[in-house]
């Protein structure tokens, strides 16, 4: 079968008749089958995405079907799917089922998408490697020595290796878009707030986002436009209005748009992304675009304030497993508290246990002033200082990782450098701004480039428009 890299093209041979959703899901499992190696699934819905797939042919031939129609996704195992286990790649949930469906996957089942299996990732969306899993790591298809990033590592991997069209992962600090950029595809973060949080495992609540991973722009506009929009199951999302993003077109006004400085200028980022990411600001400029150098300011502040306080979170958060509500109970006990204690202790992996340690430090009582308190502050700078730049610059860009992927193991005897390696991309969710990644090329080693562009709040039509244009050059 032909290798469909849009939902556009996918949608045009459904309408007439060259395939049906039976053979798409078919030719998925085939190429989920070959491609079992990577890892990337931790459980593959066969019959039940064939049966539906059944379903929606009929509905697509009744002209009944829903925008998704002949859409084939798969889940980051952090969402709640009724009636199916979920276990955000952790010994601790056990074999935990989900009692409902969260809200993006019921309107993602409302327009008809059909949900072929759940996909590794990090320990509850911790890591940027993949290689915290439970079950052990994905591999990225572009070279199997090598890391897809993290967390939604087997997402982004799924798309790259034509395992489903489209996967839904989350973004604490960069988990949809460093895998996209680490395997070659789009990962977008949406504005926080802007997609319902409801029927997705915690990490960090005030920094969690859900966002598509695509082949293309197009895509993921699509997809933003089903899950995006206010829900009564989470009072924090925003009651705009959702744009209808699909009718994005690449931007044709001239736009004023800034790039990183530092990310053309330091050392530390790999040569081929700074000449590819100047090659594109060239092409922007021929274009007629303003493209020119910005300094971030307080950019050594990023990562300690993110680990502060998405620990601080965790630690909150990832109190509630504590054997006795959800999956893992340890058997070897004797009274309440070596039940608590044994379960966490053989439930949780090693970097889990790491953060909800610190984060349980940052928030004690005489820590609180000295950590958690001043990383609240400096997250206000940040959000300030993003406001008046994108006040200024209506984009900017930035690479969305300092390097390509890393070598599997490269990175585990050093965590520092693999929390460093985080710098872009937490700054968009330490803002609340969207984000995308796009691809703009390979280096020496045949390794994808990604770019990020960020915009201002609920900007996405903007950054998606100017996504399509980079995706076009
Ligand atoms: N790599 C970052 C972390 O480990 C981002 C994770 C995420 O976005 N879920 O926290």
């Amino acid at each position: 079968m032909k290798v469909y890299s849009s939902f556009f093209e996918i949608q045009a041979d459904l309408a007439a008749g060259k395939v049906t959703c039976v053979e798409l899901v078919d030719n998925y499992l085939v190429n989920i089958e070959n491609k079992k190696h990577l890892n990337v699934f931790l459980e593959v819905y066969k019959e039940e995405a064939k049966a539906h797939a059944i379903e929606v042919d009929k509905k697509i031939k009744s002209g009944k079907a829903g925008k998704l129609a002949g859409m084939v996704i798969g889940l980051k195992d952090v969402l709640c799917h009724k009636n199916h286990q979920l276990t955000a790649s952790s010994k601790i949930l056990g074999n935990f089922v989900s009692q409902f469906n969260g809200t993006v996957v019921q309107r993602l089942l409302n327009e008809d998408a059909i949900i072929i299996g759940r996909q590794n990732c990090d320990e509850f969306a911790m890591g940027s490697t993949n290689e915290n899993s439970a079950f052990g790591p994905v591999l990225n298809d572009a070279d199997n020595t090598r890391v897809p990033g993290g967390s939604s590592g087997g997402s982004a991997v799924a798309v790259q290796a034509n395992m489903c069209l489209a996967s839904i992962g989350s973004d604490t600090g960069g988990s949809v878009r460093q895998p996209a950029s680490f395997c070659g595809v789009v990962g977008l973060k949406p504005t926080y707030s802007r997609v319902s949080r409801f029927g997705l495992i915690a990490y960090a609540s005030s920094f969690d986002c859900i966002g598509p991973i695509t082949k293309n722009v197009a895509d993921a506009a699509l997809l933003l436009e089903v899950i995006a929009g206010k829900d009564d199951q989470d009072s924090t999302v925003s009651q705009k209005p959702v744009p209808q993003y699909s009718k994005i077109v690449p931007s044709s006004t001239k736009l004023k748009i800034g790039y990183l400085k530092e990310s053309l200028e330091s050392d530390a980022i790999q040569p081929e992304i700074k000449k590819n990411i100047s090659e594109t600001i060239d092409k922007l400029k021929a274009q007629g675009h303003i493209v020119e150098p910005v300094e971030f300011g307080l950019m050594d502040y990023y990562l300690p304030t993110y680990y502060i306080l998405t620990t601080a979170e965790a630690s909150t958060n990832l109190s509630r497993y504590d054997g006795v509500r959800y999956g893992y109970r340890s058997p070897n006990t004797v009274d309440l508290e070596s039940m608590y204690k044994k379960s966490r202790e053989e439930g949780f992996g090693k970097e889990v246990k790491k953060r909800i340690m610190l984060g349980t430090f940052v928030l004690s009582a005489s820590y609180y002033d000295a950590y958690y308190n001043k990383a609240q502050k400096i997250r206000r700078l940040i959000k300030e200082n993003t406001e008046k730049l994108l006040s200024e610059y209506q984009y900017i860009l930035m690479p969305a990782a300092p390097t390509t992927a890393y070598k599997i193991g490269e990175m585990t005897t050093d965590p520092l450098a693999m929390y460093l390696s985080d710098i872009f991309t937490v700054h968009a969710n330490l803002a609340g701004v969207p984000g995308i990644s796009v691809p703009i090329g390979k280096d020496s080693n045949n390794l994808p480039i990604g770019l990020q562009i960020i915009g201002n709040y609920f900007d996405e039509e903007g950054i998606l428009s100017l996504a399509s244009v980079i995706e076009k050059i």
